[in-house]
């Protein structure tokens, strides 16, 4: 399998363009073709010799993705569905005028990435848990999305939520490496405040993370403010029990400046209760912490339900009469299986790639 240039970082390809006897100054215009212009085959980078752009042929891949389908229309939500090369599916949500909720400029496109297809976390209320791990994506096949999305939708993503599907901790090393790609200089520039990581709670990775020098945001599935309720719907709470994942945050917190973020999916009956509130309010003022609250989307297959409205807004009321910043979020994607790995869930089983 060929490498995809949407993976290849500026410095080994200038090692390549070395070893192939080609000038140093032929990189920045690959890179352009690339990042910039968003080339959709090698044949378009005109300003290359024709021995060139054969030999970037033969050596790699423009993008590791190809675009299966969209769901949504252009003032909307938009969810593209991506083939991988092992017949996998992948997917990533672009949403438009997202209110201020992971950055001050943020009311343009925010795209929600994925990680990895499917997840081992096993988080019981989550469709990507429901079809297991198959596999981490490599840096390309990350970053590509952010081209891929730019290049199909024809607009500037201006923030990024790794919150699709799978747990970017879990694969640290391609994520941190697709990162350098989608905020390098010659590549996206997309500022680093500008990306929000999403994790369930891996502790140890969030101080490794914490140790990055990049000013990358941190949003944390919190989703239950107890060990009994975390551990009846996130088996990663076992493993990283609420007090140390709350000692690991405040360590985020020596080193970082961004205010962290905590995810809260509301689920009638399992953690949408008065002392949920409030100890998730405790745990939020601790933290300086904003909360969001997402009113819990239904996924074929599993028999969790959304609380009603008058319990939502009880529950925010708790967090805001704390003192706490919360938004109640009632999610945009709710009518196009933006649910997370809904969508890539229908395609596989459609296709019988799962099982
Ligand atoms: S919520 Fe996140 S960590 Fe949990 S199963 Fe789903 S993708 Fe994995």
């Amino acid at each position: 399998m060929l490498p995809a240039l949407t993976g290849t970082s500026p410095a080994a390809l200038a090692t390549w363009l070395r070893d192939a006897g080609q000038p140093s100054f032929r990189g920045s215009q690959i890179l352009d073709w690339v990042w910039k212009k968003k080339a959709g085959s090698f044949d378009a980078m005109t300003n290359l010799p024709a021995a060139l752009r054969a030999m970037l042929t033969a050596s790699f891949r423009l993008s590791p993705l190809a675009h299966s389908h969209t769901q949504g229309a252009a003032d909307t939500t938009r969810k593209f569905l991506f083939r991988l090369h092992d017949g996998r599916y992948v997917e990533s949500v672009l949403i438009p005028a997202n209110p201020a909720l992971y950055g001050e400029t943020a009311d343009r496109h925010t795209l929600c990435v994925s990680s990895q297809v499917g997840c081992a976390y096993g988080c019981k209320f989550c469709a990507s848990g429901l079809a297991g791990f198959a596999r981490n994506l490599d840096a390309g096949e990350i970053a590509g999305q952010v081209l891929a999305a730019e290049r199909l939708s024809g607009e500037r993503v201006d923030n990024l939520v790794f919150m699709g599907m799978g747990e970017p901790l879990a694969n640290l090393d391609n994520l941190l490496a697709a990162i350098a790609l989608i905020t390098g200089p010659a590549t996206l520039q997309l500022g680093a405040r500008h990306l929000t990581i999403s994790t369930a709670g891996l502790v140890p990775q969030i101080r490794r993370l914490a140790e990055h020098p990049q000013q990358i945001r941190l949003a944390i599935s919190l989703h239950g403010a107890s060990d009994e309720v975390r551990d009846k719907i996130m088996p990663v709470n076992r493993k990283w029990p609420l007090a140390e994942l709350l000692d690991a945050l405040d360590h985020w917190n020596t080193l970082k400046k961004q205010k962290l973020t905590l995810e809260y999916i509301l689920i009638a009956g399992i953690n949408d209760s008065h002392e949920q509130a409030t100890a998730l309010a405790r745990h939020a003022r601790r933290l300086h912490a904003k909360v969001n609250l997402i009113p819990y989307n239904t996924v074929d297959g599993l028999e969790w339900q959304r609380p009603g409205e008058s319990q939502c807004r009880a529950f925010l009321q708790t967090l805001e009469h704390a003192g706490v910043t919360a938004t109640l979020r009632f999610e945009k994607g709710h009518d196009i299986d933006a649910a997370c790995g809904q969508l890539r869930l229908k395609q596989e089983t459609a296709d019988g790639t799962l099982g």
